[in-house]
């Protein structure tokens, strides 16, 4: 009985281990063929070929007719005073403030100086304001950024990592992809590897609604180059805590 087990298994094992290779196979198969762009689509936000056809003020304009719908299907009176404009409030908050990260033309140049101190050490912009939505629900998810890099011979200016910060977070998000996009966009801007980030905040659709746990917050971080090794990513939390 044993010894037929053990054979059952051997062959149940053997097939895992064949489907498993097939997989790998398939799986490396269909990476490369869609090469490069596979990867880096992982990391950028999902949008459509023709995302920018439409004129900011044309988006305002199709977002405003299509959120009075949602509203008149909800059964509100759109003709009392109070909700009157609502449509068209949401439809200009959309398009220039809470998703403006969207448009190519908002991302902030990142200017490089010389590191004419030689500063060689990390370089910590602690606290960083994030205000971000949730991709799931379109509601805020809301706290703090924490970037660090080590100076490769550049340095940038200390207001453009807060703003790249914000660019990013102005979309739909989910924070694991805002961690992400903020940590490699900065080792392009800042042509090192040595780059931490670390996103620590409080997403409202835990908190209001679901599970409606208003006391836990979601951390994600980002290590790369010199921050993998202990000591660099111990002195960063230490400068954080
Ligand atoms: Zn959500």
């Amino acid at each position: 009985m044993k010894l037929r087990e053990t054979s059952l298994n051997m062959k149940a094992n053997g097939q895992l281990r064949r489907d498993l290779e097939q997989n790998a196979d398939e799986i490396l198969h269909k990476v490369e063929s869609i090469g490069d762009a596979h990867l880096m689509s992982d990391l950028e936000t999902p949008l459509r070929k023709d995302a920018f056809e439409l004129s900011p003020e044309e988006k305002v304009n199709r977002i405003e007719e299509k959120f009075a719908d949602i509203l008149q299907i909800l059964g509100l009176d759109l003709s009392d005073d109070s909700l009157s404009g609502t449509p068209r409030r949401v439809a200009k908050m959309y398009v220039n403030e809470i998703f403006q990260g969207l448009l190519p033309e908002n991302k902030p140049q990142a200017k490089l100086f010389d590191n004419k101190y030689r500063y060689g050490q990390m370089l910590l912009e602690k606290n960083i304001t994030v205000h971000t939505y949730c991709e799931h629900h379109l509601v805020p998810i809301i706290g703090k950024a924490h970037v660090a890099y080590i100076s490769s011979g550049k340095v940038i200016g200390l207001s453009k990592i807060n703003r790249l910060v914000r660019y990013f977070a102005k979309r739909p998000q989910v924070q694991e992809r805002l961690t992400e996009q903020i940590g490699a966009e900065l080792k392009n801007a800042l042509q090192t590897e040595d780059v931490a980030v670390y996103i620590d905040a409080e997403h409202m659709c835990v908190a209001t609604r679901g599970v409606e746990d208003a006391s836990s917050n979601t951390i994600t971080v980002h290590y790369s180059g010199k921050f993998k090794e202990e000591a660099y990513r111990n002195e960063f939390l230490k400068m954080i805590s």
